[in-house]
C-alpha cells in the first residue's frame, strides 16, 4: 500500500500525459504526490501535491473557500477520467512520415473522420 497521498490538484486526473494513463481502461487516473507522507518536512506541500503546476491550480480553485472559510475536500481515492485511448498518427513533413503517439478524449469527439 502506498504511503503517499493522493495529488489534490483539481485537474490532475484530467492531464493527459503518458504516465496517468491506464491503457487497458481507457481511463487517465491522477498521479501520487511527490513524497511519501512522513518523509523530512523540508518541503510538505510535495505530500500532498505531484507537481507545482497541482498546487498553482489548488490554489486558484480555492483560495476562495479559504477566504470565506468554506471547508475544501481532501483527496482521499484515487480520480479518473473515463474515455481516453491512445491514438497513433503518421504526418507527413515532406521530408518522410513521422509517428506520433498521444492520448485523446474518444468518448464525447466532435469531429469524425
Ligand atoms: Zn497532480
Amino acid at each position: 500500500m502506498s504511503n503517499k497521498h493522493f495529488c489534490q490538484g483539481p485537474h490532475c486526473h484530467e492531464r493527459t500525459t503518458q504516465d496517468r494513463f491506464l491503457k487497458s481502461r481507457g481511463v487517465i487516473r491522477g498521479r501520487y504526490a511527490l513524497f511519501n507522507m512522513d518523509a523530512d518536512s523540508y518541503c510538505e506541500r510535495g505530500k500532498y501535491f505531484c507537481s507545482t503546476n497541482c498546487e498553482s491550480l489548488w490554489l486558484d480553485e480555492h483560495m476562495k473557500n479559504i477566504e470565506q472559510g468554506r471547508p475544501i475536500e481532501f483527496i482521499r481515492h484515487r480520480r479518473e477520467s473515463k474515455g481516453y485511448e491512445k491514438v497513433t498518427e503518421t504526418v507527413n513533413h515532406g521530408w518522410g512520415d513521422r509517428t506520433y503517439n498521444s492520448i485523446k478524449r474518444v468518448d464525447n469527439r466532435t469531429e469524425l473522420d
